[in-house]
C-alpha cells in the first residue's frame, strides 16, 4: 500500500511524501551498546520515499539478510524548505512530531562497515521506515523534552527522552540542512536511544510518544 503521512485523526496531509533524513549515534547510551566511537561531528544518511510505510499497521522485515533490529525515534515531518539554514529558522518548518523506526539490517551493517562501504543496504531497504501520524508541532512546548518507548511482545525494549540528545533538533536541523537541502515532506529521524535487538516475523510491538499517542502493531513476513 503506498504511504501517505497522516496527521493523528488518520488525514491525511498535503504534502508529498519526500525522503527520510537520519542522525546516527545520537544518544550515549546507544553508542556505548554497539562501541561505536563517538562522531566528531553528527553522522548522517538517508532512506529514499520507498522506505517509507505505515507504522501503526503490520509491517514485513526482510528474511535471510541476518537481525533486523528495532531503533525507535522521534521523527519531525517539515512542512517548508530548509538549506543553509540558521537556527531562528527551523522550528516554523517542522509541520509535526511521531514516531520512526529506523528498521536496520544490522549484520549487514557490520558488514559494509568493516568493508568501509555505505550503508544504504542495510538501512534503506523498501519498508525500512515505519513511521506514525504525526501530531501538530503547536501541541508541543519543548521538543526536548519528549519521552517514548518501545515494548516487544509486552517487554520495554526501549526508553528515550530527547533531553538526552547529543545534538539537539535545532542544531540538527541546521546541520542537515547545510549538508542537503531539506524539502516539504521530508522526515527527520533524531535517533536511537538504547535498546536495538532483533525483530522476528510474528512479534507484536507497542510504541509510545509519551503524553502524545500509543500504538499497537505487529511484524509480518515480507
Ligand atoms: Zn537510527
Amino acid at each position: 500500500m503506498t504511504y501517505l503521512h497522516k496527521d493523528i485523526s488518520g488525514n491525511v496531509i498535503d504534502l508529498e511524501v519526500g525522503k527520510a533524513v537520519c542522525i546516527g549515534r545520537n544518544y550515549m547510551d546507544h553508542i556505548n551498546e554497539l562501541g561505536n566511537a563517538v562522531p566528531t561531528s553528527p553522522l548522517l544518511f538517508m532512506k529514499p520515499k520507498t522506505a517509507f510505510c505505515d507504522f501503526s499497521s503490520p509491517f514485513p522485515i526482510p528474511q535471510h539478510q541476518g537481525e533486523c533490529h528495532n531503533e525507535l525515534e522521534i521523527a519531525l515531518l517539515l512542512k517548508s524548505k530548509l538549506t543553509n539554514a540558521s537556527s531562528n529558522d527551523v522550528l516554523a518548518a517542522i509541520w509535526g512530531v511521531g514516531l520512526g523506526l529506523d528498521l536496520t539490517l544490522r549484520d549487514v551493517q557490520q558488514s559494509l562497515k568493516e568493508k568501509g562501504q555505505p550503508w544504504e543496504r542495510a538501512k534503506a531497504f523498501d519498508d525500512s521506515c515505519p513511521v506514525s501520524n504525526f501530531v501538530p508541532i503547536e501541541q508541543f512546548s519543548d521538543l526536548q523534552d519528549l519521552h517514548f518507548w518501545l515494548d516487544i511482545n509486552g517487554e520495554r525494549r526501549q526508553t528515550g527522552h530527547t533531553a538526552l540528545m547529543l545534538t539537539n533538533i535545532v542544531d540538527m536541523l541546521c546541520v542537515m540542512s547545510r549538508a542537503f537541502t531539506l524539502l516539504p515532506g521530508d522526515v527527520v529521524l533524531t535517533g536511537t536511544p538504547k535498546g536495538v535487538g532483533p525483530l522476528c516475523v510474528g512479534d507484536h510491538i507497542d510504541a509510545s510518544l509519551v503524553d502524545f499517542m500509543t500504538l499497537s502493531t505487529s511484524v509480518i513476513k515480507e
